[in-house]
């Protein structure tokens, strides 16, 4: 298959490229370059444009003909969204709308939408299924879940099969070391621990240690990102004519901060400082998928997530092979 990828040279997008390009399809990457990396691309031809822009998707499609879409292209702070909630909203739903109308001129019947387990706000249950409802607390949650219900709602009208996959907390890299996470600024955990552990910051803070959890540290599913690539690529085959499904991506399990920080220590061998910070807001004590549909929708199975195996992996790329990339992409 031939398939556009919108976002597809930011960090999820671009993982999933190389999956696609390894399952014999053509990823054509469509990107605004605003947050994603020109180094990223390299598994398929790459169009500058952006999400908003009609006619800029409209003469990518035209030129290469794709036969489904992969939508990456989106906002994704949720401090950020909070502050300049329209920029949210205009990318993340305006811009999906944009997309398929582009996919309905030139008849592309099949789209996966990156979704999030943002939209599910503060479950009521955990593991959390794709039965929960969906209650965001924050401007990204609530956009994520528009972009979904433009989907459904533009697919069962037109005859398009679309798949919202709703992630839960991506971490590592490619273990090959061509692609990994690099994000400015930098606010997941994950990597500011192992920035911790490089030198390249003092300390990392830990976000609230008062939760009714174990360890007191909040509870998040770390799954790895080759994990969440091949979801993409067994999705593109799930999506028939008016159809919608949501999948959770999850691997299952649920590590705290603290876990975190001290598998960490263990896979570097360096000394990580954390410091005891207040909560942040809007912050869930527990995010566990139940990812049981997409293993049987998909035959879906997480493999690369083990904490360890995603920690180690993001260690890697950021000691080893980030380094080999040229300065300033
Ligand atoms: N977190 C933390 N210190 C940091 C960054 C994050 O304690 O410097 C916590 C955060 O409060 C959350 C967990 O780590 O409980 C995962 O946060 P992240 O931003 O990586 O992903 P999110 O769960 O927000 O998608």
């Amino acid at each position: 298959m031939r398939v556009l990828v919108t976002g597809g040279a930011g960090y999820i997008g671009s993982h999933t490229c190389k999956a696609l390009a390894r399952a014999g399809h053509t990823p054509i990457v469509y990107d605004n370059l605003r947050t994603g990396h020109a180094w990223a691309v390299k598994w398929g031809p790459f169009e500058h444009g952006d999400i908003n822009d009609l006619a800029g998707l409209s003469d990518a499609m035209r030129r290469h003909r794709p036969d489904a879409v992969i939508n990456f292209a989106a906002l994704a702070y949720v401090g950020e969204s909070v502050a300049r909630p329209d920029l949210y909203y205009q990318t993340n739903v305006t811009g999906m709308i944009t997309l398929m109308q582009a996919m309905r001129f030139h008849e592309v019947k099949a789209i996966v939408l990156s979704s999030s387990c943002a939209t599910y706000g503060v479950p009521a249950r955990v593991p959390i299924s794709e039965e929960t409802p969906q209650h965001p607390i924050n401007p990204y949650g609530r956009s994520k879940r528009m972009a979904e219900e433009v989907m459904r709602d533009v697919c069962a009208a037109y005859g398009l099969g679309g798949v919202a996959l709703r992630y839960f907390n991506a971490a590592g890299a490619d273990r090959d070391g061509e692609l990994g996470e690099e994000h400015e600024p930098e606010t997941h955990l994950i990597p500011l621990v192992l920035q911790a552990a490089a030198g390249r910051r003092a300390d990392v803070s830990i976000f609230g240690s008062d939760y009714d959890t174990p360890d007191g540290t909040c509870v998040r599913d770390y799954v790895h990102v080759t994990d969440l690539a091949s979801a993409h690529v067994a999705a593109l085959s799930k999506c028939p004519p008016g159809g919608f499904s949501a999948y959770n991506l999850g691997s299952g399990r649920g590590s705290s901060i603290a876990e975190v920080i001290s598998c960490a220590r263990a896979v570097t061998g360096k000394e990580i400082v954390a410091q005891h910070g207040p909560r942040r807001p809007g912050d869930p004590p527990v995010l566990v998928a139940d990812a049981a549909r997409a293993r049987e929708g998909l035959g879906w199975v997480p493999v690369h997530s083990d904490l360890e195996r995603v920690i180690t992996d993001a260690w890697a790329w950021m000691t080893i092979h980030r380094a080999r990339l040229p300065a300033g992409g």
